[in-house]
């Protein structure tokens, strides 16, 4: 009897084998463990300048190839979020697996293979006789994008700015992709900005009403406004402003104490369209038109922003048609990232990466298709900006 042939195991491509030595290690935010050692040999090995920027304990740097406008920084993250219970994944988190064709791992979508995708993409680009090009390639990559981002990408921007660098064009690569890669891109993303409300009125006993003052009965009214109130209507471009309650808190846990004081959380994603100004305006008179006495502790952790037209936006649409065979549809749906740091030194900012769909969750994976999908449009950007072609 004849053996069988073996088959031959399919060789992953350098973006995936890239993906994979990333997600080994395990860089849980605001940890990098390692993840930015990799990049910079690779980078350094291919003439890339880098400059390492560390701020408190965090890791970043900032790695450009080139001289010149324009610049094109590809914004990135190495940390992840925390892997949720270890017994509810397959395999185990920081080993990365490949089954039916999907890389499993945390930070195997978010965003782990955006950043492969991109860095083998330049690899490409450049051994493909592009090592002379015009303008600058660059890099800004954080381990601080998943939790507090205090020293993350918003103190490289603001060191950039010092040193009179000034950023063209930002392709973000978190995954924005719904159902295909290359569906969804994001040129724009809503503000968010949160409230947290104390109400105060005064302790008392529930049989005498009259000797006390119920914060939650006066602010009952007044929340219900601000949760049915229609701020705006969006715009072609935005859903409308909306306002959720995350939090409430009030009582002394007895049944026969009124609370001297409640506590509300609550945010807003917003458009272009509003302010924050004009937000805590309108909320400010809602409160003193019921005449509640209170405290409001306001946070803005991002001003939207939106690229409705421009060169990047344009490449992008063109590089993704031509390698998908599919229209990306602009989108400004979703949370906030790290663009919304970018976009107020004026550049242009776009967001392109995989799929969405396991992002944060047990059982993180990523097509390995996709991957391969993504950087060769990552590398037809490149060509489209810098060689021309
Ligand atoms: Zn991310």
């Amino acid at each position: 009897m004849q053996t069988q042939p073996t088959s031959e195991t399919k060789k992953n491509s350098e973006t995936i084998d890239l993906t994979m030595q990333l997600i080994k290690r395990p860089s849980i935010s605001p940890e990098d463990a390692g993840c930015q050692e990799i990049l910079i040999d690779r980078l350094s090995k291919i003439g890339f300048d880098v400059e390492r920027l560390k701020f408190g304990s965090t890791s970043n740097f900032w790695a450009t190839h080139g001289s010149g406008a324009p610049i094109l920084a590809f914004l990135g993250h190495t940390d992840v979020v925390p892997t949720g219970p270890w017994e509810e994944w397959q395999s185990p988190p920081f080993e990365p697996r490949i089954k039916d064709g999907h890389l499993y791992g945390r930070g195997a979508a978010d965003m782990k293979s955006g950043i492969a995708a991109f860095l083998t993409a330049v690899e490409r680009f450049l051994k493909a006789g592009n090592n002379e090009h015009k303008g600058t390639i660059a890099f800004i990559i954080t381990s601080d994008e998943e939790a507090s981002a205090v020293d993350g990408t918003i103190k490289v921007i603001e060191h950039l700015s010092n040193k009179g660098i000034r950023i063209d064009y930002g392709l973000v690569g978190e995954p924005s992709s719904q159902h295909t890669v290359g569906d969804t891109i994001k040129n724009g993303r809503r503000g968010s900005l949160t409230c947290a409300l104390k109400i105060i009125g005064q302790q008392g006993h529930v049989a005498y009403p009259e000797k006390a003052d119920n914060p939650i009965h006066k602010a009952m009214k007044a929340l219900d406004e601000l949760v049915s109130t229609r701020w705006d209507e969006g715009d072609q471009f935005f859903p409308p402003t909306s306002l959720q309650i995350s939090n409430i808190n009030g009582g002394t846990g007895a049944d026969n104490v009124i609370p001297g004081s409640m506590d509300v959380l609550f945010n807003f994603r917003f458009s272009t369209e509003q302010t924050e100004a004009i937000l805590k305006q309108k909320v400010h008179e809602i409160l003193d038109r019921h005449k509640l006495n209170y405290e409001a502790k306001w946070r803005l952790s991002g001003h939207p922003f939106l690229t409705s037209q421009g060169k990047l936006l344009e490449t992008i649409m063109a590089a993704t048609r031509e390698v998908t065979g599919k229209e990306p549809r602009p989108s400004t749906e979703g949370g906030t990232s790290d663009g919304r740091f970018l976009a107020p030194t004026g550049a242009e900012v776009v967001e392109l990466g995989v799929i969405n769909a396991t992002i944060h969750k047990v059982n993180e994976n990523v097509s390995i298709a996709d991957v391969d999908t993504l950087s060769a449009i990552y590398e037809r950007i490149l060509e489209l900006i810098f060689a021309g072609q």
